[in-house]
C-alpha cells in the first residue's frame, strides 16, 4: 500500500501512538486498510524494530484469518450478518445503516477482560460517522479511561459528522491522497484498463476508482459526453438515451463536466474528464460563462438534495436544456 511512511511515523515516531486515533481523509483512499495495518502491527508478536507486522507469527496468522481474539471490528450491521445470526442462537440482530449501542456494549466487555495474548487489544470502528447518538455516548465512556494496552482506531471521511466530544478525545491523523504513480500502478494491477482516467474521475482516490469501475459507473459516460460536446445536440433524444442510468450518476457526470468547462475557462485546466480535454477546450471557447457557472452551482445543489423526481426523464431533459443554452453563443433565455 501507499501509506508506509505514515505507518512508520505512527508506530515509531513521537509522540507515541495514542490510545484513541481518528484516521480521516478523502473517501476511497484506503483509510480502512491503513487502520488494519496499524492494528496488525500493534498485535504482531514478532515485529522487528522499524518495521510493520511480520506477517508470519501466530498473531499475524490469526489477524489475517480474521480470528485474532484481541482484535474487534465495529461496523454497521449488514444483511449478511443478520442472516448469519438468525441461524445461530442468541439475540437476533437487525440490519442497520448505523452502529448501535449494543455493539458498543460488546466493546466494554472486550476491553475490560484481560487480553487472550496478554498483549495489546485493538478496536477498529468504521465508518465512525455511522455511530448513532446513543452508541457515540456509550463509546465516549470507553474513550475516557481505557484500560492500559487498549487502542481505539476510528476511521472516517466525514469527521465533521462526529460529535465534538468524540473528536476531542481522539488524536487525529489526516491521510493524504496517495502518490499518483502508486495509485495508477495499483489500479492497473487490479485490472482497471483506463486507470489514469478512472483515477481522475474519482478525484485521485484509487479504491473509489476501483469500486466505480467494478460497478460500471463509467459505462455510458463516453456516449453522453460525445453527444453533449456538439453545440447542436438534442436534449430530448439525449435524455431518452439515458433512461437506464441512475439519476445520481447522471448528475455526478454533469457536475464534473461543467466543473471542467469552468476550470478550463478560469485556469486552463481539466481536472476530471481528461479524455475529453480537447472537446472541453472548444466548448469553453463558445460558452456563456455566467450561465455555465450558474449551472454548475445548481448541479452541486441538486446532487445534494435530489430525491427522485416524479418524471426523471423530464428532469434530465431540463438539465440538458439548461446546459444546451449555456453552450450556445446565441443569447437564449435560461431555462432556470
Ligand atoms: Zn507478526
Amino acid at each position: 500500500m501507499w501509506f508506509q511512511a505514515e505507518l512508520y511515523k505512527l508506530l515509531y515516531g513521537s509522540p507515541s501512538l495514542p490510545h484513541a486515533l481518528l484516521i480521516k481523509g478523502a473517501r476511497g483512499i484506503g483509510k480502512q486498510i491503513f487502520a488494519q495495518s496499524v492494528a496488525q502491527a500493534l498485535l504482531c508478536e514478532d515485529r522487528s524494530a522499524q518495521a510493520s507486522a511480520c506477517g508470519q507469527c501466530a498473531a499475524c496468522t490469526w489477524f489475517l484469518n480474521g480470528t485474532h481474539p484481541d482484535f474487534k471490528v465495529i461496523s454497521p450491521i449488514t444483511d449478511e450478518m443478520v442472516e448469519a445470526s438468525a441461524e445461530s442462537e442468541g439475540p437476533k440482530l437487525k440490519s442497520s445503516a448505523w452502529i448501535v449501542i449494543d455493539q458498543i456494549r460488546q466493546i466494554s466487555d472486550f476491553i475490560h477482560v484481560s487480553g487472550h495474548r496478554r498483549g495489546p487489544r485493538v478496536v477498529l470502528i468504521h465508518p465512525a460517522e455511522t455511530l448513532n447518538p446513543n452508541a457515540a455516548n456509550a463509546l465516549l465512556k470507553n474513550l475516557e479511561e481505557p484500560p492500559p494496552g487498549v487502542h481505539f482506531l476510528l476511521v472516517t471521511h466525514r469527521p465533521h459528522s462526529l460529535v465534538s466530544t468524540i473528536l476531542s478525545r481522539c488524536q487525529q491523523l489526516s491521510l493524504p491522497l496517495p502518490n499518483h504513480q502508486s495509485a495508477i500502478q495499483w489500479l492497473t494491477d487490479q485490472g482497471v484498463s483506463q486507470s489514469e482516467l478512472a483515477l481522475a474521475l474519482s478525484s485521485g482516490a484509487p479504491l473509489l476508482a476501483l469500486s466505480r469501475h467494478q460497478e460500471g459507473a463509467f459505462n455510458g459516460r463516453n456516449e453522453l459526453f460525445a453527444k453533449i460536446s456538439q453545440a447542436d445536440f438534442d436534449p430530448v433524444s439525449t435524455a431518452d438515451s439515458l433512461s437506464e442510468q441512475p439519476l445520481e450518476r447522471f448528475l455526478a457526470w454533469m457536475q464534473q463536466w461543467t466543473y471542467d468547462i469552468n476550470s478550463q475557462i478560469l485556469i486552463n485546466k481539466v481536472r476530471y474528464n481528461i479524455d475529453f480535454k480537447s472537446k472541453i477546450e472548444s466548448i469553453s471557447n463558445m460558452v456563456n460563462r455566467n450561465s455555465m457557472l450558474r449551472l454548475h452551482r445548481l448541479l452541486i445543489r441538486e446532487q445534494r438534495t435530489v430525491q427522485h423526481p416524479l418524471n426523471t426523464k423530464l428532469y434530465i431533459e431540463t438539465v440538458l436544456m439548461a446546459y444546451s443554452a449555456a453552450i450556445s453563443t446565441k443569447q437564449v433565455t435560461d431555462v432556470y
